[in-house]
Formats: C-alpha cells, structure tokens, sequence
C-alpha cells in the first residue's frame, strides 16, 4: 500500500480505537490482516464453540480452514447442506462461545450499524455468544448513522453479487431498494454501545484494507 494511504489507515484506525473504548468496547488496534488473525487467535480458547458471521475480512483471514481443522467445535453453516440443514446451524450457533464477524460500519459516536439477509448475524452480535469479536479495516469509520446506510447501501450490491442473489443490484451496480424475495438488505440494526456486558464485544480495528 502507498505510505500516505497507509499513515491515514493508521490515523483512522486509532481514531476509531479511542472512539470505540470510550464506548465501552473492548478495542484493539492492529496493523494489518495478519496481526488481527493473530489477535483473534489469542483471544479463543482451544475447545471453544465458534460460529463466523459473513464477511470478507473473515474470508481474507482464512479463519474458516482454522476453526474446521484445529480444537474447536465449529458451527459450519459453510457446508453444502440442505438449506433448512444450515438455517439449523445458524440457529444454534446463538449459543457459541464466540461469534466472531465484520461489521459494516463503525460511526464517531460508537455506533456499530450492520444490514443482514437473515439476521443470524447481527442477532448473535446484540445477544446469544457468549463473547463477540469483530474484524474491521479503518475503512469502516464513518461520522453517523446516515453516513453508515449510506455506506451500507454502497457496498451491498459487491454483497449480493458475492453471494449469487439476482437482485437489481446486481444488474446496475448500485442500490434499487427493490422489492424482490432475493433483497439482502432486510435487518438494519443499530448496536449503540457496549455498556451492557462488560468485555463480551471486542472489536479488532485494523490499519488497512480489509473487506468491501
Ligand atoms: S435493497 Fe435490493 S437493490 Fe438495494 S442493495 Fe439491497 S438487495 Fe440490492
């Protein structure tokens, strides 16, 4: 990466580490994909139950080969399995350890804002695991809620073409607000802060590009 690039990653990733602890996160800095993988690594114990919400970032890591392959008892909605076999998997993946996941975005005021296709994910991240570790470049920063839909509406259509919906989106390349059964933009969820159990949302900021 180009070393101004990379100066203003750091810039915004301690700015949204600062923001984050003032909020009552358990937030940590790290300086790129690698460093992350290895902090989230440190913070789960072996044997442990793991479920993975979608992301890219968790993709890039190669977290999912990890966690089929090593002491852990992995909730693997990544199976090819009948749907209503992984839907199953979802639901009790509510009761993991640790979920560990993206977010879409990060606001100044300590927001984390997050749209799902089924919910699974930003259900498990308000409440079910036991421990929430979340991955995300600096890029993810924005300064409000609006700025964070917008955001989210930006990238959702990378989402949808990611995971084979034919959506409208997928057509022109931006949001349609469509009205179709394949939409994946269907829970908007807003985590205000982590004052509610104390170190349960840990929150892995890193100084680089990672994810949409
Ligand atoms: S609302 Fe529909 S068109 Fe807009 S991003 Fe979501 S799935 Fe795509």
């Amino acid at each position: 990466m180009n070393e101004n690039k990379k100066w203003q990653y750091r810039c915004l990733a301690k700015e949204a580490v600062d923001i984050l602890g003032d909020n009552h996160y358990d937030a940590h800095y790290a300086e790129n994909l690698q460093e992350a993988k290895d902090m989230v690594l440190g913070m789960i114990t072996e044997g442990a139950s793991v479920a993975l919400g979608g992301s890219i970032t968790i993709e890039e890591m190669g977290l999912l080969k990890i966690f089929r392959e090593g002491n852990y008892k992995l909730f693997d909605r990544y199976q090819k399995l009948p749907h209503d076999e992984i839907i199953e998997i979802q639901r009790q993946s509510l009761l993991a350890d640790f979920l560990i996941t993206g977010t879409n975005a990060i606001t100044r005021n300590g927001e984390l804002v997050n749209m799902d296709c089924s919910g699974n994910r930003v259900s498990g991240m308000i409440f079910g695991p036991k421990r929430v570790i979340v991955v995300a470049s600096a890029s993810k920063l924005v300064d409000d809620v609006e700025a964070a839909i917008k955001r989210i509406k930006s990238i959702a259509p990378l989402n949808s073409r990611r995971i084979g919906h034919e959506t409208p989106c997928v057509r022109t390349g931006k949001c349609m607000d469509c009205n179709v059964k394949k939409r994946i933009c269907n829970y908007l969820t807003v985590i205000n802060h982590g004052w509610k159990f104390d170190g349960r949302i840990s929150i892995i900021v890193i100084a680089d590009e990672a994810g949409f």
